[in-house]
């Protein structure tokens, strides 16, 4: 067999997909996203998260999890609900596992809304059930590094890093969901179509909390109504320039990539 078509990114592609407010758009019909993330051990993640979302066009951000003390303090505009995903009102988009430790709870919980895009990071990632994902309506956006995806895949880290190309095909068809697989290259595909290659990035993302901001970036574009594919597409390009206008050739963190997506936006637009 030929190995899948593969294709670029591109400047004006990412340009013509970046959601805008209309002049009459109000909070909820810019998107509400819903983050389940963090744990008392990594409540950092959540933050990172609903930085990401926020910095990346969210109307509003409702929060649910044990970080919300933490969350609270840096963004005192989250909507925090108590009562976990399936009571927390009205959201466009959820995104699950951002630092979540081992809570399975709002994993399962989120997968079962079946009328919204769910995005799947990190501890989500090992804890979601394939058969759950699988048997989902609306649609799903998986954003593993190639550790997570060996693992998903039951191979090894460097069979992932040799063939990313079968990796997230094989991840996609396995979950009949859209597969982000992030890295130095970071690829995005359906089980069929053309393999998007984001050409944007710097190796000083390669920084603790960077793809959690990615989550909450990639979940305001799921909620803003991009399809999964164009939603993963944009998320890793914006995400990419941001790193670079973070760190500008030297270290940076993850909060100040988040803190750069608006020049990033800026610069697409
Ligand atoms: P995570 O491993 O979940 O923290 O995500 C790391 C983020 O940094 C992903 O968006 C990766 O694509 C990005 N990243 C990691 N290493 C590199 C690299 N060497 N060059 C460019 N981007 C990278
Ligand atoms: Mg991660």
């Amino acid at each position: 067999l030929p190995p899948p078509e593969a294709e670029a990114l591109q400047h004006p592609d990412v340009s013509a997909l970046l959601p805008h407010p209309g002049a009459t758009s109000d909070k909820y019909r810019r998107g509400v996203v819903g983050i389940a993330a963090g744990s008392n051990r990594y409540p950092g993640a959540a933050v990172l998260a609903v930085a990401g979302a926020l910095r990346g066009g969210a109307g509003a951000v409702r929060y649910t999890g044990p970080a919300t003390a933490e969350v609270l303090a840096r963004f005192p505009e989250t909507l925090i609900s108590d009562k976990g995903p399936k009571h927390a009102g009205r959201v466009q988009a959820w995104v699950v596992g951002p630092g979540a430790g081992d809570e399975q709870a709002p994993v399962s919980e989120v997968l079962a809304l079946d009328d919204v895009p769910v995005l799947i990071d990190a501890d989500g990632l090992r804890l979601a059930d394939p058969g759950a994902v699988r048997r989902r309506t609306a649609p799903t956006l998986l954003t593993p590094h190639a550790g997570e995806a060996a693992a998903l895949l039951g191979v090894t880290r460097e069979e992932v890093e040799s063939q990313r190309l079968w990796a997230v095909r094989e991840l996609a068809s396995r979950y009949r969901a859209t597969v982000l697989l992030k890295g130095a290259t970071t690829l995005i595909a359906d089980a069929e179509g053309p393999v998007r290659v984001n050409p944007t990035g710097t190796p000083w993302l390669a920084t603790a909390g960077s793809g959690d901001v990615l989550s909450g970036l990639t979940g305001s574009l799921l909620a803003a109504g991009l399809p999964a594919r164009d939603a993963g597409s944009v998320g890793a390009y914006l995400h990419g320039l941001a790193g670079r206008y973070a760190a500008d050739g030297a270290p940076t963190t993850a909060y100040e990539v988040a803190e750069a997506l608006p020049t990033a936006w800026r610069d697409v637009t």
